[in-house]
């Protein structure tokens, strides 16, 4: 029998309509939406795509949201200067930088920039720090987009061998250190799982990947993940996105359908949750700073 599919785009969709309802309880309650700003820097096509994205989910479910578009030859101080007005205004709960930047922009300047309360990408040392302690402030978008998914189509990473394919400071290395965290109050999603982490110099990495009850493959190279790499019945979360000859896939072998027991879809798994975590996220930040 194929594999189950982890629909993301049928979960986000649920979870995005709980997340308008909340705004409307904000609303009978006096309170202003949610306000998310995104900055895009330049224009580069995918970046382009992805603020569009998410400047669409925000209006749909009823958050308050600009996007500054700035030229490519905008300056590091130029842009320094957008963050601080966006860090002084009331009404923006969240701000996005879209990354990458140009190369004339220190990436980690920027994001140090940003009001740590205001970081909804949780890219600020101060929140990465909170979350490896494990007393997150917000979590990181495309890691608990892929713990929800999962979580939310009844699959527990409790007690579970899990393999993450990368260790990047987006996508690997945050899910690592949230599968195997405790959870708590305070840490919820945090996933009492067994962690592996692989990555270009892992020896052997069909072997590591078979014992892995849950896989994650993050590594941004299509067909990274065949079907002699996984475990009959285990479930595949699939977070690459990559563009082959104008069309998306992931990093997961389409074989694998057939040995899986679950497997997310690209398109239509990880991305809309990834969107839905950023609106959750807005959503928390203004709670956090309006009350
Ligand atoms: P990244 O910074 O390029 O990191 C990729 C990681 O995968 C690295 O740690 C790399 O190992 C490892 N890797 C690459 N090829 C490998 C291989 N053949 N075997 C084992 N490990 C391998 O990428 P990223 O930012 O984490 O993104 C990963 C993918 O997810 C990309 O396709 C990206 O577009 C996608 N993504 C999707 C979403 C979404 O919402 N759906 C969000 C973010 C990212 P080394 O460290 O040894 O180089």
């Amino acid at each position: 029998m194929p594999a189950q599919r982890l629909d993301g785009k049928a979960l986000a969709a649920t979870m995005r309509s709980e997340i308008a309802s909340r705004i409307t309880e904000r609303a009978t309650a006096g309170k202003r939406p949610p306000g998310l700003a995104a900055v895009l820097v330049g224009e580069d096509p995918a970046s382009q795509q992805y603020v569009k994205n998410k400047h669409k989910a925000c209006q749909d479910a009823g958050l308050a949201t600009a996007v500054h578009r700035l030229p490519v030859t905008t300056s590091q101080a130029e842009l320094l200067e957008l963050v601080a007005q966006l860090n002084a205004d009331p009404a923006v709960h969240g701000i996005l930088v879209q990354l990458p930047l140009p190369k004339q922009i220190d990436e980690g300047a920027v994001i140090r920039a940003v009001s740590p309360v205001k970081d909804v990408d949780c890219f600020h040392p101060e929140n990465v720090g909170l979350l490896a302690a494990g007393h997150p402030r917000f979590y990181p978008c495309t890691p608990h987009g892929v713990l929800q998914l999962l979580r939310r189509n009844g699959t527990a990473t409790a007690g579970k061998e899990v393999v993450v394919v990368g260790r990047s400071n987006i996508v690997g290395k945050p899910l690592a250190l949230m599968l195997m965290q405790k959870p708590t109050a305070t840490n919820p999603a945090a996933g009492d799982a067994t962690v592996t982490v692989a990555h270009t110099r892992t020896r052997d990495l069909a072997s590591v990947c078979r014992r892995a009850d849950i896989l994650i493959a993050a590594a941004g190279a299509p067909a990274t993940i065949t079907a002699e790499m996984v475990k009959p019945g285990a479930a595949v979360v699939d977070v690459g996105t990559n563009n082959v000859e104008g069309r998306w896939c992931g990093d997961v072998h389409e074989g694998v359908w057939a040995v899986a027991g679950w497997v997310s879809p690209v398109p239509g798994g990880v991305g809309p949750m990834t969107i839905t975590m950023l609106l959750h996220n807005t959503f928390d930040a203004a709670k956090l700073i309006d009350g």
